[in-house]
C-alpha cells in the first residue's frame, strides 16, 4: 500500500527502539546494561496501585468525558495552583494518554504548512517529528557547552522569523537535564510575549530536581500565560510511565479544539488510571521524594566515574534522570579496527563490545554527546560504568 506523505516524513522513536533492543538481547540471554531508557526503574507505589484496584472492583470501568474526569481535573488545577502558582479552571485542562499525547495534541491544534517551531537543541526526539507531522517545519537552534547546553536570548530572538508560530521549552531538560533558572525563563518569556510566539512548557521533569527550584514559564506574566501550554503528567514523577496519564494546561478555545481532536481519536484516557492518577496528585508523596533522592545518589556518582574516563567531559544535571556527556574526543578515533564515526556508530560499537546500550546524541540533535540515563539500579550503573571505562581505554 502506498503510505500518506504525511506519515513518511517521520521514523520511529529512536529512544523507544534502542530500549526495546536492549530488552531483546537481555531475553536472548545477553548480559546488557541498558542505560537507553527514560523509564523510572522503580515500582508505582502501593497506593496508587491500590487505588487503581478499587475503581476496577466498584465498576469504574466505562468512557469518561474525553477531557479526563471532573475529579481528576480539579485535582490537576490544585496542583499547578498550589506548585505552579497558577490559576486554571477546570475546562482548561485536557487529560491524556501520557505527555506525549498532550503534545502532540497540541502541536495538531495549533500548527500547520507555512508555520515555523522554534526547538532548542538537544530536543527530545518527538518534538521534531511532531511538528513535521503537523506540517510546520522545525527551526532547531544549536547550543554550546559554554551556555550549559541552554538557549540564550539572543538566540531565540534570531530563530523567530514572521512565520514563528510556537517554541518549544522543556525544563528540566530530557536529555541534558538542565534546568532553566526564573531569570533565563523571563528573558526568554519577554521575547516570546513581545512576539505572540505560543509556547508549549513541557514541565513532565519538574519534581525530578536537584539543584535550583523549578519554574513554569506560564507563571511569570498574565501575558506570558495567555500563549503558554503547560504539559506535564503522572509518567517521570510518580513512576507511571505504564499508565498513561499526562495532561494539559491553557487557553480555554485551544484546549477545546485540543479536546475535539481526543474525540475523534483516542476519546478518554483509560478511567482506571485516571482514577489512580488522582490517587498520585492526592495521596502522600514521600515515595516520589525517596525516588528522587536515589535519582540524585546515582546522578552523582555517574557524573563523577564518566568524568573520571578519558575522552568523556559530562556537565552535573540539575535535573531529569539523564547523564549527557561530551563524547566528541573519541569520534574518528577506533576501537579494535573500528572507526568511531560519530555518535551513532560510538553506540553501535559500545553495545556490539561492551554490551552497554546509549543512545547517541544525534538522535537529539548533538552529535558530540551521548545519553546515559540512570534510572537503573546503582548496581548496573556500576557495572555499566566499568564496562565504559574499560571500553574507553582501548580506544585509540
Ligand atoms: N516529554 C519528555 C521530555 C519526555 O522525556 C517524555 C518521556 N517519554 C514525555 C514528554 C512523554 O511522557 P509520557 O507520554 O509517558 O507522559
Ligand atoms: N521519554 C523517554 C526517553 O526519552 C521514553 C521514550 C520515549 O517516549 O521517547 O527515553
Amino acid at each position: 500500500m502506498k503510505l500518506s506523505k504525511r506519515i513518511m516524513k517521520i521514523g520511529p522513536s529512536p529512544t523507544l527502539g534502542i530500549t526495546a533492543r536492549a530488552k531483546k538481547m537481555q531475553a536472548e540471554g545477553i548480559d546488557v546494561v541498558g542505560f537507553g531508557a527514560g523509564e523510572p526503574d522503580f515500582d508505582t507505589p502501593v497506593n496508587i496501585k491500590d487505588a487503581a484496584k478499587k475503581a476496577i472492583d466498584s465498576g469504574f470501568t466505562k468512557y469518561t468525558p474525553t477531557s479526563g474526569t471532573q475529579e481528576l481535573k480539579a485535582a490537576i488545577c490544585e496542583k499547578l495552583k498550589q506548585d505552579n502558582s497558577l490559576d486554571y479552571s477546570p475546562d482548561q485542562i485536557l487529560v491524556s494518554c501520557g505527555a506525549k499525547h498532550s503534545i502532540f495534541n497540541t502541536v495538531m491544534a495549533l500548527c500547520e504548512e507555512g508555520d515555523e517551531v522554534v526547538i532548542p537543541s538537544p530536543f527530545w526526539v518527538s518534538y521534531p517529528e511532531m511538528v513535521n507531522l503537523s506540517g510546520a517545519k522545525p527551526v532547531i537552534i544549536k547550543t554550546t557547552q559554554d551556555s550549559n547546553l541552554k538557549i540564550t536570548p539572543d538566540q531565540l530572538k534570531k530563530a523567530i522569523t514572521p512565520k514563528t508560530k510556537l517554541f518549544i521549552m522543556n525544563s528540566p531538560s530530557n536529555p541534558t537535564g538542565m534546568v532553566y533558572s526564573r531569570k533565563e525563563l523571563e528573558s526568554i518569556a519577554e521575547i516570546l510575549v513581545e512576539n505572540k510566539v505560543c509556547c508549549i512548557s513541557d514541565e513532565i521533569y519538574e519534581k525530578i530536581i536537584y539543584d535550583g527550584e523549578h519554574a513554569s514559564i506560564a507563571s511569570l506574566s498574565p501575558e506570558m500565560k495567555e500563549l503558554t501550554i503547560v504539559v506535564n503528567g503522572l509518567s517521570k514523577s510518580y513512576s507511571m510511565t505504564g499508565w498513561r496519564i499526562g495532561y494539559a494546561a491553557g487557553p480555554k478555545e485551544v484546549m477545546g479544539a485540543m479536546s475535539n481532536l481526543q474525540d475523534h481519536s483516542t476519546s478518554n484516557p483509560t478511567s482506571i488510571s485516571q482514577k489512580a492518577a488522582h490517587e498520585a496528585l492526592r495521596g502522600p508523596q514521600d515515595e516520589m521524594k525517596r525516588m528522587v533522592e536515589a535519582f540524585r545518589e546515582r546522578r552523582n556518582y555517574m557524573v563523577q566515574r564518566l568524568n573520571s574516563i578519558e575522552g568523556v567531559e559530562c556537565l552535573l544535571p540539575e535535573g531529569a534522570f539523564y547523564t549527557f556527556p561530551n563524547i566528541s574526543a573519541m569520534i574518528d578515533k577506533k576501537y579494535d579496527g573500528k572507526l568511531i564515526k560519530d555518535s551513532f556508530s560510538l553506540t553501535e560499537i559500545l553495545l556490539a563490545e561492551a554490551k552497554v546500550a546509549v543512545i547517541p546524541g544525534a538522535v537529539f540533535g548533538d552529535d558530540n554527546h551521548i545519553r546515559l540515563s540512570y534510572a537503573t539500579s546503582m548496581e548496573n550503573i556500576k557495572k555499566g560504568l566499568d564496562r565504559i571505562e574499560e571500553f574507553a581505554g582501548k580506544i585509540s
